[in-house]
């Protein structure tokens, strides 16, 4: 596997490399990372994994700081799965100057959810994912479910600034007991750990209830945040929303997904399940 840490490398390897399918991560990787470079070798000649904490995407009182940085590892793990071409620029290299041009998604899709509780994240996340798409011209692009949100936003990116890029959703990779791989996992004391995996209970608890036709939303969400709190959690919510804007559903035969995100001590987890 090559590392690149400059545009112009990059841009050279890209030539030769066929179709391309383009995975961005923050590192620290893990197998849900493992899982996407494996599902892009399935859709194009050449994967190329970025590695990039974006500054943009993290509020100022969020974990920019630290962060796991653990390069070394997440290198052998993408040179394992197969990743032909790494892409690990510093922040010189990807904001050489303060960045003063943004993608700045629709409202309604930025200001709930994720949105209300990080502001600005989206369209930090959003404009540096344009940015990788300009520098790698990627054939194909992936992305996990487990951020619901973030992939929706990127889909209509894409569509709406008629980019050609096809984005390819990745099923969320658990732990055995159910815990969504995250890197911020790893911020979890052991007794953190051992509770963590109610979120996704509580997530399949509400999503097996509306799949047997429970329609009172609203008791079922108020239900399990109370269970969450009752926990120690610090719920900022859980939801049931259509899939296709994640506004509340509408009609009685709408695709569904319900999503959650909550503090546990100072970890913030989100998962999601699609109904
Ligand atoms: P991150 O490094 O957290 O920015 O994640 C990079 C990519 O991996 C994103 O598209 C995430 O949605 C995806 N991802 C993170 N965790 C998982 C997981 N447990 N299963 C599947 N994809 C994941």
């Amino acid at each position: 596997m090559q590392v690149h840490t400059h545009i112009a490398s990059l841009r050279a390897a890209r030539v030769q490399a066929g179709r391309v399918a383009l995975v961005p991560t923050m590192g620290n990787l893990h197998d849900g990372h493992v899982a996407l470079m494996l599902e892009a070798a399935k859709h194009a000649d050449t994967v190329i994994a970025s590695i990039f904490v974006n500054r943009l995407q993290f509020g100022p009182a969020e974990d920019f700081d630290k962060y796991p940085r653990t390069f070394e590892a997440d290198r052998e793990k993408l040179a394992t799965a197969g990743v032909a071409h790494l892409f690990a620029p510093d922040e010189a290299t990807v904001y050489p100057q303060p960045q003063r041009y943004y993608v700045d998604p629709a409202s309604g899709q930025t200001d709930i959810l994720e949105g209300a509780s990080r502001p600005g994240h989206f369209r930090g996340m959003a404009t540096l994912v344009l940015k990788l798409f300009n520098i790698v011209a990627p054939d194909v692009a992936l992305f996990g479910k487990k951020d619901y949100q973030q992939l929706m936003v990127l889909k209509n990116m894409v569509r709406e600034l008629a980019l050609p890029i096809a984005i390819v959703a990745q099923d969320t990779i658990r732990a055995a007991d159910g815990l969504a791989l995250s890197s911020r996992n790893g911020y979890l004391s052991a007794t953190e750990r051992a509770e963590a995996p109610r979120l996704y209970q509580q997530l399949t608890a509400l999503a097996n209830a509306v799949r047997n036709g429970a329609s009172n939303h609203a008791e079922l969400e108020a239900v399990a945040l109370a269970e969450l709190a009752h926990h120690g959690w610090q719920p900022d919510y859980l939801t049931v929303r259509r899939r296709t804007d994640l506004q509340p559903p509408q009609q009685p035969d709408e695709a569904l997904v319900v999503l959650a995100a909550a503090r546990l001590g100072a970890t913030r987890l989100i998962d999601n399940i699609e109904i």
